[in-house]
């Protein structure tokens, strides 16, 4: 098989909050793996910086420790020992003027020179400020940044409006992680490089379409932000917006960066204002060991939703008729991420009454598991007459692709991305602001009614309206866990 491993020249990469919860969990083992798997030419630099009074040695024991937790290797790894050779440390508090002649000094000239901006939204005007007074940025710069971007349009506006003033469009790298995900990428292979799906592909053909990313997890110590947040603002807006245009854009002309995301742009310019009564919000209640959402983060009053599901449409000619059922929420039943493609019955069944109602599902599943599964009418084995069986016809890589279908994580996709000039998926500036004008007037309009999201047990399915917001079109969610 031809090396899956696209080589990269060397590199510096700079993660500003290397010491901080997304450096631990995320950056620095991706990067790992990345090396381990030979993508990192060794003379790279992988260089934390942060307020934190440290030196080279005890971050690259931080690092050491992150990916003993997150890789599973021991610390007596030999890839780990020369890994962390490339990390270095410099001590800059993004708001002060020390520190920064000690980061320029290691970058070397000429070689891709990445900024991960990992710390709060707050600071990037800062750090942008000082990166471009000290001369960091040249042409081989990019930056990376995180969400939350912005927490409304006009946020949002600023944001970029900071960003564009030091750095070009296509130097500007904004994450979202969902995009990094295997068998999202997937779904646009799916879709684009056979002949089956696309014909099918529209509002002729499928009834409905459902997005799912339900959580285990209540806000854990995160509340006083989720507080201000919400589902709407921490998954709908950035994440499930992702899954839906990928969904539902059209065809790109071919799959470069703006092709795509011009694609992913007009679907979002297409959605229709959600009417109030289409959406659902909901809180979670303690169960016998776990605090409820208002406890967890110390607002009795709080009308904050730790769940949302809603129905839109994309009003274009392919969809025209075609509901998007979206839902999301801490603390449900189970860790279960999908994107399932509801097709409609066959227009006429042959086999009588008693054979029963059948349809086909496509279901991307990217949590817990990564995978693709088509469900498929068959005959019920045996003697009996016709009676019929909807099986899953499952497009496990695993077998067919051995280990080279190991998933990797997200972040090793979307970093190896960003050394490689590639913003393919990556958001771009009109598209936030796009996925803000049309979130905020939902905001606004629970705001102004003073609405308060239904309570909903922990670990269950949401709140039972969520499910008559089915029901009342005749259909059903999957159930989460199944
Ligand atoms: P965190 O654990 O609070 O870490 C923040 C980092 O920023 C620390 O390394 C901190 O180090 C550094 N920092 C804070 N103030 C600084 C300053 N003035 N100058 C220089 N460094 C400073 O936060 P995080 O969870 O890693 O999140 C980082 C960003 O990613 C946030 O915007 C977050 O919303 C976003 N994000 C995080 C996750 C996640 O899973 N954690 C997921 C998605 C997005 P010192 O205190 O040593 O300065």
């Amino acid at each position: 098989m031809v090396s899956r491993i696209i080589p990269v020249d060397e590199f510096d990469l700079i993660i500003f909050g290397g010491t901080g919860d997304l450096a631990r969990r995320k950056i620095i083992p991706a990067l790992f793996k990345r090396f381990q798997d030979e993508q990192i030419p060794s003379g790279s630099r992988i260089i934390g910086a942060a307020r934190s009074d440290m030196d080279a040695e005890a971050f690259r024991e931080f690092a050491r420790d992150a990916i003993v937790a997150e890789c599973k290797v021991s610390h007596e790894n030999k890839d780990l020992a020369e890994f962390v050779e490339a990390l270095d440390y410099v001590m800059i508090d993004a708001l002060g003027e020390e520190g920064w002649a000690d980061l320029s000094a290691l970058l070397q000239p000429g070689r891709v020179r990445a900024f991960y901006f990992s710390v709060g939204p707050s600071l990037f005007d800062a750090l942008a400020e000082r990166l471009d007074r000290h001369q960091m940025v040249d042409a081989e710069t990019r930056i990376v940044v995180e969400k939350p971007f912005g927490r409304d349009l006009s946020s949002a506006r600023a944001l970029n409006k900071v960003l564009s003033a030091r750095f070009d469009e296509t130097q500007i790298y904004r994450i979202d992680h969902y995009l990094g995900k295997e068998t999202v990428q997937n779904l646009m292979a799916v879709r684009f490089g056979n002949v089956l799906f696309e014909p099918l592909w529209n509002s002729q053909f499928v009834d409905h379409i459902q997005i799912t990313v339900a959580e285990t997890v209540g806000v854990g110590g995160r509340g006083s932000y989720y507080d201000k947040s919400g589902a709407m603002r921490d998954m709908v807006q950035n994440h499930l917006m992702q899954l839906l245009c990928l969904t539902a854009m059209e065809p790109p002309a071919k799959f470069d960066p703006d092709a795509v995301r011009d694609e992913k742009l007009k679907v979002i310019r297409a959605l229709n204002a959600v009417e109030p009564h289409h959406i659902i919000r909901g809180q979670y209640d303690a169960s016998a060991e776990d605090s409820s959402f208002r406890e967890d983060v110390e607002n009795p009053q709080s009308k904050t939703e730790s769940f949302i599901a809603l129905k839109c449409h994309v009003q274009n000619w392919r969809w025209a008729g075609t509901p998007f059922y979206l839902r999301t929420g801490k603390r449900l039943e189970a860790r279960d991420s999908e994107i399932i493609v509801v097709f409609k019955d066959a227009p006429h069944s042959i086999f009588g009454a008693e054979a029963g109602r059948h349809h086909n599902e496509l279901r991307i599943q990217l949590q817990p598991d990564e995978g693709i599964t088509l469900k498929v009418t068959i005959k019920e084995p045996g003697p009996g007459g016709m009676r019929l069986l909807d099986v899953p016809l499952d497009m496990s890589f695993a077998e067919t692709l051995g280990p080279a279908a190991d998933t990797p994580d997200a972040y090793e996709r979307l970093i190896m991305d960003v050394v490689r000039g590639n913003q393919t998926l990556f958001m771009r500036n009109d598209e936030v602001e796009a996925a803000w004008a049309w979130t905020d007037p939902i905001i606004q309009g629970w705001e102004s009614r003073g609405d308060v999201p239904k309570p909903y047990d922990s670990f269950s399915q949401g709140p039972a309206a969520a499910d008559m917001l089915m029901q009342r079109d005749g259909r059903t969610w999957r159930e989460i866990g199944q």
